[in-house]
């Protein structure tokens, strides 16, 4: 189960939390103000994984070039 860091603008709080698959696109309460407007922070379980890359780079190319 990968362990997420997150990062709260409104009150400048950096947190982490176990996340379940299930849960990936959940964003948590903050445990400081309890607003649901954290951030996720690239961690080094998205960096090893290269899940997050890999989704950018096919969505912005995937369309145009290979069709054509
Ligand atoms: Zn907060």
């Amino acid at each position: 189960m990968p362990i997420y860091e997150y990062y709260c603008p409104d009150c400048s709080t950096e947190f982490e939390k176990l996340v379940r698959l299930s849960e990936a696109n959940i964003v948590p309460d903050c445990p400081e103000c309890g607003e649901k407007h954290a951030q996720k922070k690239l961690s080094a379980f998205a960096t090893s994984g290269g899940s997050t890359g890999r989704s950018v780079a096919a969505s912005s190319c995937g369309g145009g070039g290979r069709f054509s």
